[in-house]
């Protein structure tokens, strides 16, 4: 997570965290590395990478860990995305799968800039609507009576130390006690 005030130099910081993140991809199986990069409301950058599984299905995708770890962080807007990956066999630059499309929709504007970064800084960007028209969000959901948007998580919580937490009680002594 990073944070600089001028456009071009969170611009920059976005796409060197989505490069930097790439290499630390977790995938055994498809050998297909993808890094990615989210700018959070308040101009900071969270990066994730792809993560596989050998059951196959239960895979993140780039987009996914990096839009988690904003949250974590308690971003809650994403203002532009960047992926970088390899091209595909006929040369294509690597979008947002369909679900990160779904995913990325669920913090971003349909304006939201997604950057998509070859690996010779080959880049295209879209807006977030080009990919993902006619998307469903909350506004399809019924109203909720009394529903109440979560508060904002201030960064600061989830940097809390752990020895605060109650101690863990150590089953061996409690084991004793009962014998
Ligand atoms: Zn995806």
């Amino acid at each position: 997570m990073a944070s600089s005030a001028h456009p071009a130099a969170r611009l920059a910081a976005l796409y060197a965290a989505a490069r930097a993140a790439r290499p630390r991809a977790y995938a055994p199986y498809s050998r297909f590395h993808v890094g990615a990069a989210v700018l959070d409301e308040r101009g900071r950058v969270h990066a994730g990478c792809n993560v596989e599984n050998a059951a196959y299905p239960q895979g993140l995708c780039a987009e996914a860990s990096a839009l988690a770890a904003m949250v974590l962080a308690g971003g809650r807007r994403a203002r532009a995305v960047a992926v970088a990956a390899a091209l595909s066999a006929s040369g294509e630059l690597t979008t947002p799968c369909g679900g990160c499309r779904q995913k990325i929709a669920e913090f971003a504007a349909p304006d939201c800039e997604v950057h998509v970064l070859g690996p010779r800084g080959m880049r295209r960007v879209f807006m977030l609507g080009e990919l993902l028209p006619f998307g469903f969000g909350e506004g399809h959901l019924p109203a909720q009576r009394g529903a109440k948007a979560p508060p904002a998580i201030d960064a600061k919580s989830t940097t809390e130390p752990l020895s605060q937490a109650a101690p863990a009680a150590r089953p061996s002594a409690a084991r004793r006690r009962r014998g």
